[in-house]
């Protein structure tokens, strides 16, 4: 079992998994994943709109930057995206579902009373003052989860993902639908190291898996479950909460 490091300076956290080749960089519940692959990286859910001051020091280590993913459309996962491409030259690739919200389509997203029910996971972490002030001033830059639907001022997308492919820059990792917190949401997998980007679809809470209750759809919530847990996932790494890592599998001691 690998340990991650973590180093709390200021209050962004940085934590190194360097047995699977990633780096989580945390403000508050806000988790960013820069994803080692051949020359460079990828990074996943670039969500606050200065993350890319934050990555910094991760990607001048890690070569190349790829693409910037994002696991759905909503504001705290894609606020800082733009930036951060224009920085590196870097293509955006988005879900191919949330390509439809940038022409104009309306995202379904949860109540306000199904976003009050992650708290859980929102006390399990130190609060982060720059973390609450890019999640605010976030939703006024990218993404949607207001009334006022998908803001996007970034450049076109490289493209859409779907189900099955592989992500753009790193092969080593699969794009897996996840729908039910919206419509739009996928997962990454990496079967080699048997770790899940889970997005939003899992979260964790004191060390635990915690498939969300935050959810727009309860049908493909509970297909998006059993998709998830048909895999044998020893690193779970979510879009809220620490990573959880098991011996066996992450599903085994999950919160009900
Ligand atoms: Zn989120």
């Amino acid at each position: 079992m690998r340990a991650g490091r973590s180093v709390s300076g200021m209050s962004l956290v940085v934590d190194e998994m360097p047995d699977l080749g990633i780096t989580r960089l945390s403000r508050w519940i806000f988790n960013c994943y820069v994803l080692r692959s051949g020359d460079g990286a990828v990074v996943v859910d670039a969500g606050l709109p200065r993350v890319a001051g934050d990555l910094a020091a991760a990607l001048g280590r890690a070569g190349t930057l790829h693409a910037v993913v994002a696991t759905h459309g909503h504001s705290d996962h894609v606020a800082g995206a733009a930036e951060l491409a224009a920085r590196h030259r870097a293509p955006i690739w988005l879900p191919e579902a949330t390509l439809a919200y940038l022409d104009g389509a309306k995202p379904r997203t949860p109540t306000l009373g199904r976003a009050a029910s992650i708290w859980p996971t929102m006390i399990d972490q130190p609060l982060d003052r720059r973390g609450v002030a890019g999640f605010v001033s976030g939703a006024w830059v990218a993404g949607y989860g207001t009334p006022a639907g998908m803001r996007w001022t970034g450049p076109p997308p490289g493209g859409g993902l779907v189900d099955g492919q592989s992500v753009p820059g790193a092969p080593e990792w699969t794009v897996v639908t996840a729908n039910g917190h919206t419509d739009d949401s996928v997962a990454l997998w990496n079967p080699t190291t048997r770790t899940l980007l889970s997005g939003d679809a899992v979260l964790t809470v004191r060390g635990q898996a915690w498939h969300t209750p935050e959810i727009v759809d309860a049908a493909s919530a509970a297909a998006t479950r059993k998709r998830l847990e048909e895999l044998p996932v020893a690193h779970l790494l979510p879009g809220h909460g620490r990573p959880v890592h098991a011996a066996d599998t992450v599903w085994a001691q999950q919160r009900r």
